[in-house]
């Protein structure tokens, strides 16, 4: 049974390193996948931090995971639409493109082996996950805990995003913050809680935002202010939930326009993986 304080540790990533000595000897190898509703940047971040990482002269690749994805801003490194093909699965199967997109995030986990395989093959130190537009195809089929697990068996972590506009509402904040504990329930690994698109936001919100994340008295304050009767009533007992169940998710400020904040991500992540060391050395 998890205690309060297990909880707390393992989403919080800075107060649960894997102790350096876990990785040291091994292939390194470490896996991310990147989180969130649909529009939050999962994919612009996959490319800019993978971008920013190789600057660092860090072994880097990426996979992409959306078979829906039309265009991306990055070349992956694998590719599942080059194994699966959205109007494939439509025409085999008489789905529209909803019932196939379903199928789709289902039909990844039988591609496992080759996937993994391609995965060996390029042997990175360090992956990065581009996951389903719709976090629901990966986070809330039986399909997506079982593909992060088997994709390697190497150390790994969520980048669970929350989108700085809409977060900037304490009703849609709480929402999140629900969200990102029900991924957490899904994977139960690290997740570093990212606050994406901040170059849209004044910085006075972005702190605000922070706060919220860091200081529950202050997100309090806020749902008491700006809220009222049934949103305001059902915000604060959802919030006090969280904070029963021992959960934090202190947010890590990010823009993928401007790379502002990609050193205190990757500090973030290096603490999770390797204790602080770089994954390349
Ligand atoms: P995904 O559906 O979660 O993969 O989201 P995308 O990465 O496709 O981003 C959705 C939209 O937000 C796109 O138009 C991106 O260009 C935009 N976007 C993503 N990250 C940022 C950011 O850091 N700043 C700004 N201004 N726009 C962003």
């Amino acid at each position: 049974m998890q205690t309060v304080k297990n909880l707390w540790d393992a989403v919080n990533p800075l107060r649960s390193p894997v102790p350096a000595s876990v990785n040291r000897g091994m292939d390194t190898k470490f896996l991310t996948s990147v989180i969130g509703t649909a529009g939050s940047g999962k994919t612009l971040l996959t490319a800019a931090f993978a971008d920013w990482l190789r600057l660092q002269k860090q072994d880097t690749a990426t996979i992409n995971l959306d078979p829906g994805v039309l265009k991306l801003p990055y070349t992956p490194d694998i590719d599942i639409r080059d194994t699966l093909r959205i109007e494939e699965i439509m025409e085999k199967y008489e789905l529209g493109p909803n019932g196939a997109l379903v199928m789709a995030a289902d039909l990844i986990a039988d591609q496992i082996e080759t996937i993994s395989k391609d995965i060996d093959d390029l042997n990175p130190d360090i992956l990065l996950v581009d996951t389903p537009g719709q976090m629901e195809l990966f986070a809330f089929r039986a399909s997506g805990p079982f593909i992060a697990a088997e994709l390697t068996k190497q150390p790994k972590a969520i980048l669970y995003l929350f989108d700085s506009v809409f977060s900037l509402n304490p009703q849609n904040y709480v929402s999140n913050l629900f969200l990102s504990a029900a991924v957490y329930n899904r994977f139960l690994i690290p997740q570093v809680s990212v606050l994406s698109k901040i170059d849209l936001l004044q910085p006075k919100d972005i702190n605000t935002i922070v706060d919220w994340s860091a200081k529950p008295q202050t997100l309090e304050q806020a749902i008491e202010e700006k809220l009222s009767g049934q949103k305001r009533l059902l915000s604060h007992n959802m919030m006090h939930a969280i904070y029963k169940l021992g959960l934090r998710f202190l947010l890590t400020p990010i823009s993928a326009k401007t790379n502002e904040g990609m050193l205190n991500l990757n500090t973030a992540l290096e603490r999770i993986f390797t204790g602080g060391d770089q994954y390349t050395y």
